[in-house]
């Protein structure tokens, strides 16, 4: 890869994919002071919660406060997820920079998580882009096409399938459309040729991967869209993450080694990783029964890590 002075977009969903899982659930005082050590150590892009339902997800209740306390943060990135447009238009009164929007290439997926299919979600989101889109202040859409790897209730998802979702999806209008493993069934050689097709089919309309590491393989799979010019990563601190409609999902990648890959490949991330190491401190604070992960947290930094320019302050 002739990338050195590549920069990559390492996006912390732990606010809100890790948190949702949690057993136990993380005060707003304590996710206020996290989300701003995330930022600190350099995290450009964090989604700090989602507006659905608190019956649903409680831990999630306190998003809108969660998102007015982080406005403030110089430089910050602020990303909150929504099912359909009663949250999309929560997300824009609170004042969030980005919307994401899950839409389940799995039609059964799509209906356990968000109660439509994916047609009719992909209408729903036509719809929240229209409203977006007529409202004075500007707020960038990105939808997150899920279980493009695999359902754990459909099995199998034809790539084919995942680029006419795609192909719809950007057709609606939205800013930036990433292919999500929600459950963690993909492998390189399948991320490699998803991305394909659906590149093949929108183009640099693609941005993200969002994977899970439920076989171990989130970093090889990483490492496969990297390949192909994917330059953004959805990841949790300390591997948090899930999601509660979809049995078997296990842990986002892990942020930490991520960045840590990414920076040894001379690609930079602008966080730094000393930093980030330390914010899993008041991650365990608050939540003691939660396990976290990491490869480089439980070793340490080697001593032959070189972190790149920091992308801070361009
Ligand atoms: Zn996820």
């Amino acid at each position: 890869m002739s990338a050195a002075r590549d920069t990559v977009t390492v996006c912390e969903v732990g606010p809100r994919d890790g948190l949702q899982m949690a057993q136990g659930r993380m005060a707003t005082d304590v996710k206020l002071r996290w989300i701003r050590q995330l930022a600190d150590a350099g995290l450009r892009e964090i989604e700090v919660g989602s507006f659905v339902s608190p019956r649903m997800i409680p831990q999630m209740a306190d998003t809108g406060e969660v998102v007015r306390g982080v406005l403030a943060i110089d430089g910050l990135t602020v990303c909150a997820l929504a099912c359909n447009l009663k949250g999309a238009i929560a997300a824009h009164d609170a004042g969030a920079h980005v919307v994401a929007i899950p839409v389940s290439v799995s039609d059964t997926h799509s209906r356990a998580n968000v109660n439509k299919g994916t047609d009719d979600q992909v209408e729903m989101v036509r719809g929240i882009v229209d409203w977006v889109r007529a409202q004075a202040r500007p707020m960038r859409i990105d939808v997150a096409a899920a279980t493009a790897f695999g359902c754990s209730m459909e099995g199998d998802v034809p790539r084919q399938r995942v680029a006419q979702v795609a192909t719809a999806l950007a057709a609606t209008g939205v800013d930036r459309i990433a292919l999500a493993d929600t459950v963690g069934y993909a492998h390189p050689a399948l991320v490699r040729d998803t991305v394909r097709e659906v590149q093949d089919a929108i183009g640099a309309r693609l941005t993200k991967l969002h994977l899970h590491d439920t076989m171990g393989l989130g970093l090889a799979n990483a490492l496969a869209g990297l390949e192909l010019g994917i330059r953004e990563f959805d990841s949790c601190l300390g591997g948090l993450g899930g999601c509660p409609f979809a049995p078997g999902a296990s842990g986002n990648i892990v942020t930490e080694d991520l960045v840590f890959m990414l920076e040894s490949m001379g690609l930079a991330t602008g966080v730094d990783l000393q930093r980030l190491i330390a914010a899993r401190g008041l991650l365990h604070e608050s939540l003691p029964d939660e396990p976290l992960r990491s490869g480089v947290a439980a070793a340490g930094i080697p001593r032959t890590f070189r972190s790149n320019a920091p992308v801070r302050g361009l």
